[in-house]
């Protein structure tokens, strides 16, 4: 199970988080002219990348706020935390997991 570190709460089990996905997805501007294969793209398409990877995450369980995590996928070791007005704070190596 990941130790998550929340922002504003500090570490907490990672069953009281809900993953929201891969982090920095922009919404389109000008979403009257794309075609359906683009609208599905932004909808649907995930880069699902092996390594480094950020992700949004949401303390369901807590205080309800989003925030975003940088993670290995294939250690699951969490290399930092961000928050939507304050950038990457970058973590101990093994700080944030457990075995
Ligand atoms: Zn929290």
């Amino acid at each position: 199970m990941l130790l998550i570190e929340c922002p504003w709460c500090g570490p907490r089990a990672e069953s009281e988080f809900s993953c929201g996905g891969e982090a920095d997805i922009a919404r389109p501007l000008d979403t009257e002219k794309l075609t359906d294969r683009e609208w599905g793209d932004y909808l649907f398409m995930r880069t699902n990348s092996r390594g480094v990877h950020r992700e949004q995450w949401m303390h369901t369980q807590g205080c309800r706020r989003w925030f975003k995590v940088q993670r290995d996928t294939v250690s699951y070791e969490i290399q930092g935390y961000e928050t939507f007005d304050r950038p990457l704070a970058v973590m101990d190596s093994n700080e944030g997991t457990t075995k």
